[in-house]
């Protein structure tokens, strides 16, 4: 048996998931999914600063609960992705405080002016232009600093696709994106490959083998999967894929988490040897 993750699920306490957080624990035990982070948004933006959505008291009683019913079952962690935390830090830092999670993302879902990444004008844009401008906000989220992972790296590609049809890669600013992949592990952060993409329309990793490659080949050594599900049929979906790929651009591991710190689970190696294959976890 592998040891399949998740570390990227919404919750009914998300204000746009489906579903409850048993029933996601349900789904992925279902699904042959070892262990899940429940990453709901903390999504603030213009006008919405303080994100009042986001009932961290109801997750936690929610998660309390599960972790209970499905111990030896599967491994649950407490998670949340926060949505462009470097332009409201104070109130992402107040959703911080003082409380365990094991695993935090770090997204940039909107822009400086509030507009969403999903509302750009992807026919008519000029793709180097547009890459540069998200790569910049991923560089001033890596400075901000706080989190583990970058969720979704190469988003643009998900509504680019989805709206316009239209194949844009990060790829295109191949020397900015080094530089912020760079900067990315200078800082302890890791990456995600976010399989959501192959359910849409990109019908490819967010992001994929060419920026899983640069980000191994520099010395890039943090890497989850997650499904982004935001109900529990999606949970899990893309996992072994995504371990796959991972080899593929020459990981030997993925990374779990446990209140913040990184662990490693070997992906590679001789499937008999121990019996076990590649679910060795390393500390
Ligand atoms: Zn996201
Ligand atoms: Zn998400």
């Amino acid at each position: 048996m592998s040891y399949l993750i998740d570390y990227h699920i919404h919750s009914k306490n998300s204000s746009d998931g489906s579903s409850s957080i048993s029933e996601i624990c349900r789904s992925a035990v279902k699904s042959g999914i070892s262990e899940i982070a429940i990453t709901d948004h903390f999504e603030p933006s213009i006008g919405n600063e303080n994100c009042p959505f986001y009932d961290q008291k109801r997750y936690w009683a929610d998660m309390i609960k599960a972790k209970h019913a499905f111990r030896g079952k599967l491994n649950i962690k407490l998670g949340v992705e926060l949505g462009q935390p470097h332009l409201f830090p104070e109130a992402t830092k107040a959703v911080m405080e003082d409380f365990p999670y094991d695993y935090v993302i770090g997204s940039a879902h909107k822009l400086p002016e509030g507009m969403d990444v999903s509302e750009l004008d992807y026919a008519s844009a000029d793709a180097e232009a547009v890459c540069g401008m998200y790569l910049k906000q991923i560089e001033a989220l890596i400075r901000w600093n706080d989190f583990d992972c970058i969720g979704h790296l190469d988003l643009i590609k998900r509504y680019s696709m989805k709206s316009y049809n239209r194949y844009i890669t990060l790829a295109c600013r191949y020397e900015l994106l080094k530089e912020v992949l760079k900067l990315a592990i200078e800082n302890g952060k890791g990456i995600e490959i976010n399989t959501s993409g192959l359910r849409q329309e990109a019908r490819e990793t967010l992001p994929g083998l060419d920026v899983l490659k640069l980000y191994r080949e520099i010395g890039g050594e943090i890497l989850t999967i997650g499904s982004d599900a935001h109900n529990a049929s999606d949970v899990g979906k893309g996992a072994l894929e995504a371990v796959e790929l991972a080899r593929a651009a020459g990981f030997n591991y993925i990374t779990t988490f446990n209140q913040r710190r990184p662990e490693w689970i070997r992906i590679t190696g001789e499937k008999n040897t121990c019996g076990s294959g590649w679910q060795e976890k390393v500390m």
